[in-house]
């Protein structure tokens, strides 16, 4: 991929003119954003003056950003701490600039990340990644096709509490207000302001509810092409987390945070559309509605869903919230309108014919999950796969679907021996993926929980 088309490169003329603009609307910081590989929102504020040099130069950070743990562990991935810890560039993209309602003064911008040396995207940019597999849709031996994604985002609310081991306790919490709006199971309107402030911002949200569990809201955004709604869900995230922290307050993503309760959930709704703007997976007058092209996608998902679950349930705790009877998933299945399986398809058709991807959780790099999710429905299209029949009914029957993988190992070692993924994902991604994700694996295998105390110290 050349720099030019990586980077989006604005001239001269138009980021004096952005420049100028921002300054009218009374916006003097630019706050430059973007993923890392577990898609924490990385960035620098940069006075309104400095975006020339920003978008020509670019800004300076340490590459070993991508290699850093949630705690701040620089982990040894090749290209950061056995190079001396050299530099990326960060190329703000001025068609994702927005104003931050909850920042005045403060506009965001989305950023491209690049090595100064040859002007190539880093090959940790999971940006550049999701880029890479949209050009295969482009390129498509049967015709160009266009991904559209619709990101649906699950996350806890806490509060901070003296008294809990962690410092967190959940927000509400009240049990009972499944899918509800209003103050029963959201006392203070959390989810009312996040709303209005996320509509300000203009990243597509339509609708919230309380989700299952108490503390559990639910987001949706609209669907759109694959590149924007990965953008989107981005800095939704970044958004939803920030907006909680200026309350005080803890929104996590993570994949099951408590023990007791159910899973957030990161659904992705996928559909795709040709060159002439219709309606790939839709054939009124196929079995179900579905076309020849849809069964081929769900089976691509259904063929590389353990590898897929690598970039989708990318942590350790990831692989807690499949289970049978938590609306998670935990057989690699496909239903017709079944939330029991991994692949639901939703009941519209026509424009709304669409698969509904159950798999991901919150905790996932939302470039990762789409970028994977669209490789794996290529690969299906490419292969001319087909699935097996539906599941019929309560999906949770064990030996009626192959298992999921159980752990972030399994997962880790089936996306490297999914040689058709990884070449579509690009080794120089996947080789960093594997070696940040395996050093997580063997930090947390060191570690004492409570559990192991709970379980070991007494009677043994
Ligand atoms: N929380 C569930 C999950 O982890 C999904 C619940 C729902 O169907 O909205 O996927
Ligand atoms: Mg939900």
């Amino acid at each position: 991929m050349t720099e030019a088309s990586a980077t989006q490169r604005n001239t001269a003329a138009q980021v004096e003119e952005t420049v100028e603009a921002l300054r009218a609307h009374g916006t003097d910081i630019v706050r430059v954003i973007y993923p890392d590989l577990i898609g924490v929102d990385r960035g620098r504020d940069i006075l309104v003056g400095q975006l020339p040099s920003a978008c020509g130069h670019g800004l300076s950070f340490c590459r070993a950003v991508y290699h850093t743990s949630p705690r701040g562990d620089v982990v040894p991935v090749a290209g950061g701490l056995e190079a001396g810890l050299p530099d990326v560039c960060v190329r703000p993209d001025l068609s994702t600039l927005q104003a931050l309602p909850w920042e005045p003064g403060v506009a965001w911008c989305i950023g491209d990340t690049f090595d100064p040396a040859t002007g190539e995207p880093t090959p940790e940019s999971p940006r550049a990644l999701l880029r890479r597999v949209l050009e295969g849709a482009n390129s498509y031996a049967g015709g160009p096709v266009t991904p559209v994604v619709g990101p649906e985002l699950e996350y806890f609310l806490c509060e901070a509490d003296p008294a809990a081991a962690s410092g967190w306790a959940l927000y509400g919490g009240a049990t009972g207000n499944v899918y509800s709006a209003g103050r029963r199971g959201d006392p203070d309107g959390h989810l009312l302001r996040t709303l209005r402030l996320l509509a300000d911002l203009g990243i597509g949200v339509i609708a919230g509810n309380h989700e299952f569990d108490g503390g559990q809201f639910e987001i949706n955004l609209d669907h759109s092409e694959a590149l924007d709604a990965a953008d989107r869900a981005f800095r939704f995230k970044a958004a939803v987390k920030e907006t909680a922290r200026r309350e005080g307050r803890l929104a996590t993503f993570m994949a099951k945070p408590f023990n007791a309760l159910g899973g957030s959930g990161f659904h992705l709704h996928i559909s795709l559309t040709d060159s002439a703007g219709r309606h790939v997976f839709e054939d009124p007058g196929a079995p179900d509605g579905l076309s020849a092209s849809a069964r081929h996608a769900i089976a691509g998902l259904l063929r590389h869903a353990p590898a897929l679950s690598a970039l989708l349930n990318p942590t350790v705790n990831s692989y807690k919230r499949f289970g049978p009877d938590t609306l998670a998933p935990w057989l690699i299945d496909w239903g017709l309108d079944n939330r029991s399986a991994m692949l639901r398809i939703p009941p519209e058709r026509g424009a709304g014919t669409r698969l509904e991807l159950r798999l991901g959780d919150a905790s996932a790099n939302p470039y990762l999950a789409v970028a994977g999710a669209v490789a794996a429905l290529l690969l299906g299209l490419r292969d001319k796969a087909e699935p097996p029949p539906p599941l019929e009914g309560y999906g949770y029957q064990e030996d009626s679907a192959p298992r999921l993988p159980g752990t972030l190992g399994a997962a880790l070692d089936a996306l490297e021996a999914d040689e058709a993924l990884t070449e579509l994902l690009g080794t120089g991604f996947t080789d960093a993926f594997l070696t940040y994700k395996r050093n997580e694996i063997e930090r947390f295998q060191q570690h004492v929980t409570d559990w192991e105390f709970m379980e070991y110290a007494f009677q043994i």
